[in-house]
């Protein structure tokens, strides 16, 4: 459990503290506005109205005692760059914030944000593998090279152990579960015989996936 500071009440910040209580966190909500601050009342730990961009009203959050700030201001970047440089200086142990153009996530990080969500960026990339490519079932980026892909059976691996394929030597990716009719088998030995009934959950170079996914 996390106690968590979040600013900023918008469809991001919502969803994500919505996310965060039902994962058991504590979450102390923040907005300027007042409306929103009431509509999240019932759904957060506790919720203030108040700018974050206001030294005095920062102080007095007690930063220090979060495990984790948000900053979710969308659209006001200059808010959002003062927030978090504010945050940062009063002692918050990890701030994370969000961005909303390449641009801003530079900055964010360069005034104090340890890590930087780029919502829009990261959803519309999934997205685009996902149902761009015939042969990719999902996918969950790691870094710009390397990522989990659900990805189907190759054909001529059908009957044959993952030992038999030396999907490691050979192909540079690694199983970490089998999935069919929706259950995940997670990390199958070097034994395990592939069926073409089911699909793999693999991690590796985006490069080497895609070369196994259009195995025939
Ligand atoms: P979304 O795209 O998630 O709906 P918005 O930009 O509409 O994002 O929402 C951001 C929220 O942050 C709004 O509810 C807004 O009132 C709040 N906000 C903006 N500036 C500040 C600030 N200085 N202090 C606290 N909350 C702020």
């Amino acid at each position: 459990m996390k106690s968590v500071l979040l600013i900023g009440l918008g469809r991001f910040g919502r969803h994500m503290a919505e996310r965060l209580i039902a994962e058991g966190n504590e979450v102390l909500a923040v907005d300027i506005n007042e409306e929103r601050v009431n509509d999240a009342i019932d759904m957060v730990t506790d919720a203030q109205i108040g700018d974050a961009t206001n030294e005095h009203f920062v102080e007095s959050l007690g930063v220090r005692n979060f495990d984790l700030c948000v900053v979710a201001i969308g659209d006001n970047f200059q808010s959002s760059l003062e927030a978090t440089a504010l945050l940062k200086d009063c002692g918050a142990s990890m701030v994370l914030a969000r961005a909303n153009r390449d641009v801003h996530a530079k900055f964010l990080l360069r005034n104090g944000a340890d890590d930087v969500v780029y919502p829009e960026k990261e959803m519309a990339q999934r997205l685009a593998v996902k149902y761009g490519n015939d042969n990719i079932f999902d996918y969950i980026k790691l870094t710009d090279e390397y990522a989990i892909y659900e990805i189907p059976v190759p054909q001529s691996w059908v009957g044959s152990s993952i030992l038999e394929k030396e999907v490691r030597r050979k192909h540079h990716i690694s199983i970490l579960a089998t999935k069919e009719d929706g259950k995940m088998f997670p990390l199958p030995g070097a034994e395990y015989v592939f069926k073409s009934t089911e699909t793999l959950i693999v991690m590796g170079h985006f490069q080497d996936v895609r070369t196994v996914a259009k195995m025939k």
